[in-house]
């Protein structure tokens, strides 16, 4: 027995399309928040504020050290990915039950967990 969330899962908006915030959502709460721009490291620096050299300050603020960027499209696709999980989790069971059957019964034939199988890859890739 699956201990996850039960699906679906959904990307908030990607039905609408009006919030483009990428949380991955089931039916009462959010499951994760896929994030996009740039990545890297957080490092502690000294700024000087103020407006003259006269009431100069020393400041502490958390600088980041970057080394990449996650571009909006990557993340969204990622978010799409992370949210048909349960439904390729289930597709990807029915699939090797229906494997087993047909290894036992080869006149078995899978009618329905291929559509199953190609309706939960098409849901990760959004097609
Ligand atoms: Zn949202």
């Amino acid at each position: 027995m699956s201990e996850h969330t039960p699906g679906p899962w959904n990307v908030c908006g990607a039905d609408r399309g009006v919030c483009q915030c990428m949380t991955v959502l089931c039916s009462d709460y959010p499951i994760a928040k896929v994030v996009s721009g740039d990545w890297g490291d957080d490092y502690p620096a000294i700024r000087l504020t103020g407006y003259s050299t006269l009431d100069a300050k020393a400041e502490a603020y958390m600088a980041q050290m970057t080394y990449g960027r996650i571009d909006e499209k990557t993340a969204k696709a990622n978010a799409r990915l992370i949210a048909a999980a349960p439904d390729l989790l289930e597709a990807l069971g029915d699939l090797i039950e229906d494997a087993e059957k047909q290894m036992a019964n080869p006149s078995y034939h899978m009618p329905f967990s291929l559509p199953k199988a190609k309706a939960a890859i098409a849901k990760a890739e959004s097609r």
